[in-house]
């Protein structure tokens, strides 16, 4: 009778605001307090022991076993007292989320009692069983073992009394099975890039880091909402669900009051957020109802990752506490928007210069440009790498579809960028430049105000734009690990970074120029060949798509296209030349995304066919006899004509009713029978384009007959919550 329904909607509305217990000091004195960070290492630890972590953190040194045996045993006493009984190493594995295997401190001692124990070894290096973790084939199962390694560049944290010490995961052949390994070689080979080209303008620089600030955003439902609907407990999102009569079109949600219940689930979040040192910064309500989104303030990258991967499951745990569960799905309703996670990504030096930030003079602002447009021709030339990126099966429901990115790469400059890259494109000539032009060249660049005021890009329909002081990737989805993309944004950019370098050389050396007219030259070729990626118009006007095609630009829809460009030659050679993924661990990536994204289409599937079958056409019948019974008793009750005139919409509601429950029970059919010709393919990219071409069309059509159905049935008996109770109960 839809009781289960009901009885989620009662309990949903009958709830209160949980009450926080908020920390009775101000943030900065209770920041971090689980967090294993510098200050605590100076207590904690030996003189000696503190600097070999401190040199392994700022120079990459390697830690030696007798340092490590004190480093575990400061960090143990410390996270003893914060109440650790277990620890763990905790790494990101591909398969999107964070592993931890946890061991208790205490070993048994000479037979006589228990001691707590944690060494050098088991801090340096744990081996979790690590057999069914994807690997794409790296790792027979004879040979099932990987090992984490610390990561020193990311402090410990107490989470739950355990230990976690951020890790890294890699196969016994030194391949790597997960996010962080190739995340740090990227981030050391474009220090290694971006210092040299920042020391054609200042000898000083000795180190680049890369900045992200991660916007993440997330939907949040009631518990028992969330439990009565199955397609959103095994599938992050809904199957099916017409949508609500009133959704995001008033707009009325976004930057609205925060409702009581979320923003008490925010204020806890916050709060076990900066214990952990994550310095979580905005919260608001975004467009779609029930959405919202939180950001930090930015960290050096690696940091910021691992924070992100933290908050995405700190907020999955408190979350609980409130009785919601939070959905980092990319699109989990129809029609309305889904959920991104804008990637804010610059590059700062040692010297303390924002290298994306216009400066004070124009040398600097020199500097600036040199590293706007190089990123700019980068993603010129790596348009499908970036794009392949970003994929996941959630994430290709989004891109595209209401107000999300398209899926064409375009920068965004913004009005006063453009016309100074026109400037010098227009005014730099092959030809030596008189003293004087390169006085008005040198003018022109000086005028950059250090606060662009076009530069917010409001109409967020760009993929990759300029805001001022940093790039926005905006196309990564809500649920990602965003390593993917940064891997990819840091190599392409530190690959173009050495060409430059060796372009300015070749024509210092050659055509005998100074070094400022050899920079420009270079730039002035750069922005003439990039100028294609550039676009700061509607990116979801038709004619945009169509400009892009006549300027050549890639616009590959769907993911399965777009994922071969992690094994084409080009960006093989990419990859290898820069040391930052071998060509099996690109095989073996593509290979676990291919069955990831078949996988999970037929998760969905299953999951369709079986509330279909189980859950929706007994409901649909009973109502459909209801209207039969009813049509009867008309017919006795009414002489020929007056029946006739008085049952025909019911007999016609009857017939409608038949005809799209006889194509929902033929279609599933249909369903299965080609994911039984899908699952006997061997190959994986034929399998995965099997899946994606014959069974995922099923579940548009599928739906949307059981979407008319559920404006059709008596709403008494309809067993799912719907859209405008998923949506609006707060
Ligand atoms: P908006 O919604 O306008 O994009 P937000 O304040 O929501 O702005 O998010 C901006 C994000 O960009 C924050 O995480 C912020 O810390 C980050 N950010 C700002 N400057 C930089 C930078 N130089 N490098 C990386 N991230 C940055
Ligand atoms: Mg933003």
């Amino acid at each position: 009778m839809g009781v289960i329904r009901f009885k989620a909607l009662d309990e949903a509305l009958s709830r209160n605001p949980v009450e926080v217990k908020l920390p009775s000091v101000k943030t900065s004195e209770y920041f971090g307090v689980n967090v294993f960070d510098c200050r605590k290492m100076q207590e904690y630890l030996s003189l000696e022991a503190y600097k070999c972590v401190t040199d392994s953190i700022y120079k990459g040194t390697k830690l030696d076993r007798k340092v490590a045996n004190q480093i575990a045993s400061g960090m143990k006493a410390w996270a003893i007292e914060r109440g650790a009984t277990h620890y763990t190493h905790w790494f990101h594995p591909l398969t999107g989320t964070t592993a931890e295997k946890h061991d208790a401190f205490f070993e048994s001692y000479q037979g006589t009692g228990v001691i707590e124990n944690f060494h050098g070894g088991k801090l340096v290096q744990q081996e979790p069983d690590a057999s069914s973790f994807p690997s794409g084939g790296m790792r027979n199962t004879f040979e099932a073992r990987g090992y984490t390694a610390w990561d020193p560049s990311s402090p410990a944290f107490v989470m739950e009394n355990t230990l976690c010490i951020p890790s890294v995961f890699v196969s016994f052949k030194g391949d790597s099975l997960d996010y962080k390994t190739p995340l740090m070689k990227s981030l050391a080979n474009l220090d290694g890039a971006a210092v040299e080209v920042c020391n054609l303008f200042d000898r000083n620089v000795e180190r680049v880091n890369v900045t992200l600030g991660c916007e993440q955003e997330y939907f949040l439902v009631d518990t028992a909402l969330y439990n009565a609907r199955p397609d959103l407990k095994l599938t992050e999102r809904t199957l099916m669900g017409h949508s609500s009569a009133k959704d995001q079109q008033l707009a009325d949600h976004y930057f609205g009051s925060i409702p009581l219940r979320v923003a008490s689930y925010m204020r806890d979040f916050e709060v076990e957020a900066y214990k952990l040192g994550i310095p979580v910064k905005t919260r608001h309500n975004e467009v779609a109802p029930n959405q919202y989104e939180c950001a930090p303030v930015f960290e050096e990258a690696n940091l910021a990752v691992d924070h992100n991967q933290l908050l995405m499951t700190l907020m999955k745990k408190v979350a609980q506490r409130h009785n919601f569960q939070l959905l980092l799905h990319e699109k989990p309703y129809k029609g309305i928007n889904g959920s991104g996670k804008h990637c804010n990504w610059s590059m700062v030096s040692d010297t303390g210069v924002n290298l994306l930030s216009p400066g004070k003079t124009p040398k600097n602002n020199l500097l600036f440009i040199t590293f706007l447009v190089n990123i700019m021709k980068s993603v010129y030339d790596n348009q499908d790498l970036l794009r392949a990126s970003i994929i996941s099966l959630g994430n290709e429901e989004r891109l595209g579809a209401d107000e999300a990115p398209p899926s064409i790469m375009s920068v965004f400059l913004g009005d006063q960028m453009n016309s100074i890259l026109d400037e010098i494109e227009n005014r730099v000539t092959e030809h030596k430049m008189t003293p004087d032009m390169k006085a008005e060249l040198k003018l022109d660049v000086g005028k950059i105000p250090e606060l662009l005021p076009d530069n917010t890009d409001r109409n967020r329909t760009s993929p990759f734009a300029f805001t001022g002081n940093r790039f926005e990737f905006r196309a990564v989805g809500s649920s990602a690990n965003v390593s993917a993309p940064l891997i990819v944004l840091n190599t392409i950019v530190a690959d173009q970074l050495k060409r430059f370098k060796k372009d300015v050389d070749k024509v210092i050396d050659t055509k005998n120029r100074k070094k400022d007219e050899a920079i420009f030259q270079v730039l002035k070729d750069l922005i003439a060949r990039s100028k294609n990626i550039r676009f700061d118009g509607d990116g979801y006007s038709r004619e945009w798509e169509e400009e892009a095609k006549r300027r050549g630009l890639s616009n590959i829809k769907d993911s399965l296209s777009a994922l071969e460009a992690i094994v084409s030659r080009q960006v093989k050679k990419l990859f290898i030349q820069n040391r930052v993924l071998s060509e099996r661990e690109l095989e073996a990536r593509y290979g676990i995304n291919l069955e990831k994204y078949t996988k999970k289409i037929q998760i969905e599937a299953r999951v369709l066919g079986d509330l279909s079958v189980n859950h929706i056409l007994p409901t649909v019948y009973r109502y459909q006899n209801i209207l039969i019974e009813n049509v009867k008793g008309l017919k006795e009750l009414f002489p020929g004509d007056e029946y006739s005139r008085l049952a025909a919409q019911q007999i016609e509601t009857i017939k409608e009713i038949s005809e799209r429950a006889s194509i929902v029970k033929s279609e599933v059919d249909d369903m299965i029978e080609e994911r039984k010709k899908a699952n006997i393919i061997k190959d994986p990219m034929e399998k995965a384009r099997n899946y994606s071409r014959n069974v995922k069309p099923y579940l548009n059509s599928i739906r949307y007959q059981i979407d008319h159905l559920e404006l059709i049935v008596d709403d008494g008996i309809w067993p799912l919550p719907k859209y405008r109770e998923l949506l609006f109960t707060k």
